[in-house]
Parts: structure tokens; sequence; C-alpha cells
């Protein structure tokens, strides 16, 4: 199996103005390939810094794989760094250098001379092309042919850096890991903690390795196998999972709760409609960062005033005095409110208490209500959710979209604190008992 090593470099990284998505991003990319990740270092634009990341680095790992520090200004040392480190000269490639004149004259700017600092590479580097921007970026042999060491180097930008690591970095990766086949999949879960998802995957046979990662609200689990019959073993693991947890497995791999109700309102001709109080149309807006929502998604009417509940969703004057306006009843009545206004197949409410104040000892912050109306019926529940203003109202949306998610599967609703009282939740923050 290869080790590898990350290097993020860039002041922006060290003295937190940014934070650091790159090498996350790689080492995830990295892990499916079975491809050890034994150590991400992060160090500022100083050559004595980068000397000793690099050093370091590869004295822990055969692959090293390094973000940053190929811009045009002074503060971008990567390439100088490397150079010396190594003792390569500096070699300027003709093509490279002629793309960023030509990059130059298509925008009608003169050229800075220090943009030709990016056509300089070690001597002996492969050059990985950016089809985003200027830097390329490369790879680099170094040490003996009997423990050769093997360095890449990408521009810090991530929208440039992810397609070159996937297109170009990848599947030269693959070729080094020699021909070990290895397989993965990645089961994306809602509802369930990462330790209650630990003990049913603890109980499940068979030689995989787990890897767990909770994204609030959310935790998923991959497994990841190596060897003969990868492609039986996998579903032999996915039947057990599924087996175990289906309910709380939205999707595989690369998703997102709203691509997978998307998909699912789409295959079944569905449209969907929301009323909105305590997550204030975040609901609505996850439904619409999905490309093409407009096939299903008719809208989301954010009722957060009572009167615009009564006015806009038909919710009676009565109901919301009787019971206050977070209530399961109140909540009924907007998402049928919501289902005929915007004449849609299913329709879900959200209503609660975000916080920090307006909790009661009845109604404390983080009850969320939550109603779905549909033409067989409506349902409704009440939940105590707790955590930040903002991770009630992330969750009371995610449970929305779970309960849309659920209904047309024709699932059991999301009981929290039955199975699991905190879904995913580092930290205190989660959901209790409800
Ligand atoms: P550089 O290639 O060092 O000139 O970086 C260009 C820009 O990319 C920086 O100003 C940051 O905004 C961004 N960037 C660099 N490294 C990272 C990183 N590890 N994660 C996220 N963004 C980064
Ligand atoms: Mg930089």
């Amino acid at each position: 199996m290869i080790e590898a090593a990350i290097i993020s470099t860039g002041d922006e990284l060290t003295t937190g103005r940014t934070t650091d998505t790159n090498a996350g991003f790689i080492a995830d990319k990295l892990l499916t390939l079975g491809v050890d990740v034994v150590a991400i270092l992060t160090v500022g634009d100083r050559p004595e810094r980068l000397r000793w990341a690099w050093t370091e680095a590869l004295r822990l790992a055969h692959l090293v794989i390094a973000t940053g520090g190929l811009g045009p200004t002074a503060d971008d040392l990567t390439t100088e760094t490397i150079a010396a480190l190594f003792a390569r000269r500096l070699v300027t490639d003709p093509e490279v250098a002629a793309r960023i004149r030509q990059l130059f004259a298509l925008f009608n700017r003169p050229m800075p001379d220090n943009n030709l600092k990016q056509a300089a590479f070690p001597h002996g580097a492969v050059i990985v092309p950016n089809p985003l921007g200027t830097a390329p970026g490369y790879r680099l042999e170094v040490g003996s042919p009997a423990d050769p060491r093997h360095l890449v180097v990408l521009p810090g930008v991530p929208r440039e850096m992810r397609p070159m690591l996937v297109d170009s970095v990848l599947p030269w990766v693959a070729t080094l890991a020699g021909d070990e086949p290895i397989g993965c999949r990645t089961f994306q879960t809602f509802g369930i903690s990462e330790s209650g998802l630990d003990e049913v995957i603890a109980t499940i046979p068979g030689e995989g390795r787990w890897s767990f990662r909770a994204n609030f609200p959310e935790v998923s689990v991959r497994v990841t196998v190596r060897g003969r019959d990868i492609a039986a073993r996998l579903d032999a693991f996915a039947r057990e999972v599924y087996a175990q947890l289906g309910p709380y497995i939205y999707g595989e791999g690369d998703t997102s709760m709203e691509v997978e109700i998307g998909r699912l309102l789409c295959e079944r001709r569905l449209t969907v409609g929301v009323a909105e109080s305590c997550t204030g149309g975040l609901v609505g807006h996850r439904l619409t960062n999905v490309a093409g929502s407009s096939a299903y998604f008719r809208g989301a009417i954010a009722a957060y005033a009572n009167a615009v509940k009564e006015e806009m969703l038909g919710v009676p004057r009565a109901l919301l005095e009787r019971h206050g306006a977070v209530s399961e009843e109140v909540a009924a009545a907007m998402a049928e409110g919501a289902r005929r206004v915007l004449g849609v197949d299913v329709a879900v409410a959200t209503t609660g208490i975000a916080g920090p104040d307006g909790g009661s000892a009845d109604k404390p912050v983080g009850t969320v209500c939550i109603g779905l109306a549909a033409a067989a019926g409506g349902t409704t529940r009440r939940y105590q959710l707790w955590g930040t203003r903002e991770w009630v109202k992330l969750l009371a949306s995610q449970i929305a979209l779970d309960w849309v998610r659920r209904h047309v599967l024709g699932l059991p609703l999301l009981e929290i604190g039955r199975r699991d009282p905190v879904p995913a939740a580092p930290g205190r923050e989660g959901v209790a008992p409800g």
C-alpha cells in the first residue's frame, strides 16, 4: 500500500483567513485509491518552513502532494524551494510560456514579466496541465531508483486544483498503486449517529476497512476492500448495510439529500412545496441548489409571522391562538395550506423555536414541529433539537427533506430517540429524544 503526505502552503492558511479545503479533498480522493494519507502539513509562505514541510513529508511518505505557492508573485515559493532542495535547475517550458503569453493577449493585457515564472519547472518535471488557469502543476521523481519519491505540485485555487487532481494526477497515482485491485462504496446516512453507525457496522463480517465521516447533520460511512472479487465483496457488504440501516441511507457516493430527493421526485413525477417558519426559506434554498429542480419544486412560502401563516397558508387564527405557532396542529395546517396554495403532491412544513431566545418550559429552544401533507393525508411530529440557532435551522431543514424522501419511498418517519438519540452531531449539539 502506498503512503502519502499532503502539504498545504500559504500564509492565508496559517493565519486562518482561508480554510484549507484542498487537503481534505485530496485526502478523500486518495483514500478511494487505497492510498493511506499519513500526514497533512500546513505552512506559510517562507522558504525555511517550506523546506521543513517537504523534508518531513518525504520522510513520512513516498508520495507527497502539495498545493499552493505556484502563483506569479514573490510570496509564491514552492518551485524555487523544491529546485533548491533537490538540486535541480529551473527550466522554462516554451509551450507553457507561449500559452501564458497567449492568455494575456486574449484579454488584451500587457504581461508582467514575473508571470513567466509560472513557466519554469525543476529539471525533470512532468507538467500537469491546468485547463482553468495560467499556472500548470507538475510532478517530479526524486530519490533513488530503489527508493523513489514522488512529488506532485498543484496550484492553490481549489477550482483549478480539483480537476487537475481528478483528471491528471489520480490516474497516474492509480498506476503507482500497482496492480492490487481496490474498490470502495460510500453510504450517506441521516438520522443515526456516528457511534450508532459504528455499533451496527461492527457486527458486519468480512474483510474491509470502514471509515466514518460526520458532516453535520449527516454521517457517511465508506468501506474499502482490496484483493480479489472486489465487486462481489462490496455487494455483500452493501446488502448487509442496507438490511441493517436501510431507512437511514439516503444515497451512495458523491450526493446530497436534496439531489436524491430530486431524483426520486422526478422518477415518480411528483411535485413538492414547502411552508417554512423557523427555517426561513432554507428548505426551499436547499431544494433549489439542485439544477433542474424546477421539474418538481413549485415553491416555498416563508411564513414567519403568524399573520402570514393565516393569510398565505390559511392557518386558522383559532388554531394559532389555542396551540401556538410552534405546534403539531399548526405544522399540519401549514403543510396542508402549502399543498393547496402551491398545488403540489407533497408539502412539508417547519415551525419551531431556533433560539437563543423565545423558549418556554413546555416549548424549550429547539422545539421543532414538522408537518407533511399529501393526497393520502397528513402527518406531524414534534422533535426536540438543540444547538445553536444555525444548527437548529439546518437540522430542521434536514428532517423536513428527509420526511419528503421517506414519504416518497413509503418508509416510516424518522424516530429520533427510539433507535438513536444523536444524529451525526460532533460535540454536544444534536438531537435529544423528542
Ligand atoms: P496560490 O496557488 O498559493 O497562489 O493560492 C491561490 C489562492 O488559492 C489562495 O489565495 C487561496 O485563496 C486559495 N488556496 C490556496 N491554498 C488553499 C487551500 N489549501 N485550501 C483552500 N484554498 C486555498
Ligand atoms: Mg499562496
